[in-house]
């Protein structure tokens, strides 16, 4: 179990543009014009690949300090991107802003995650949170008591635990 930094190390900022060309015969893919989310802060910077599948943007809020020991910011999850599984020593918070999303904490079941959804996670708990995969997801974290540590990455959420069906 590695302790980093919330997004590692070496962060790119990447634009992306979606432009797969469509057949009208094949049923229609989502566009990137219609997965577009209401975006209240920054998109930020790209998350590290060791740490996220697909791709997730980090932009930070408020960063630790002695007085608040609280640690915030945004992701923003592209449809399909998630986490790796991961634990916060002294737990975290997520307030969904927009977008369909899931948050599984391990041995639970996958929860489906929305636009005004608080979900808490306890402390040193093992789990993931992500976009679904047709729609994205804009999520602020919360991390209380830093001084307890921030995250303990682990490995990668397979395509079949990813999957609900
Ligand atoms: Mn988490």
């Amino acid at each position: 179990m590695k302790t980093t930094s919330l997004f590692g190390p070496g962060l790119m900022v990447l634009l992306l543009y979606a432009c797969a060309p469509t057949s009208p015969d094949e049923p229609t893919e989502s566009t990137a014009e219609e997965n577009t989310l209401q975006a209240i802060f920054p998109r930020g910077q790209k998350g590290s690949e060791d740490l996220f599948k697909g791709n997730a943007y980090h932009h930070g809020l408020i960063a630790p300090d002695s007085i608040f020991t609280t640690l915030a910011g945004n992701v923003y999850f592209e449809p399909g991107a998630r986490s790796n599984w991961h634990c916060h020593p002294a737990g975290q918070i997520l307030i969904i802003t927009d977008g369909i999303g899931y948050h599984q904490i391990e041995g639970q079941d996958i929860e489906i995650i929305r636009k005004g959804d608080v979900v808490t996670c306890p402390p040193g708990v093992k789990h993931w949170h992500g976009a679904s995969p047709d729609v994205g997801l804009q999520q602020l974290y919360v991390i209380p008591n830093t001084e307890k540590g921030i995250v303990n990455w682990q490995e990668a959420v397979t395509e079949d635990q990813y999957s609900i069906d």
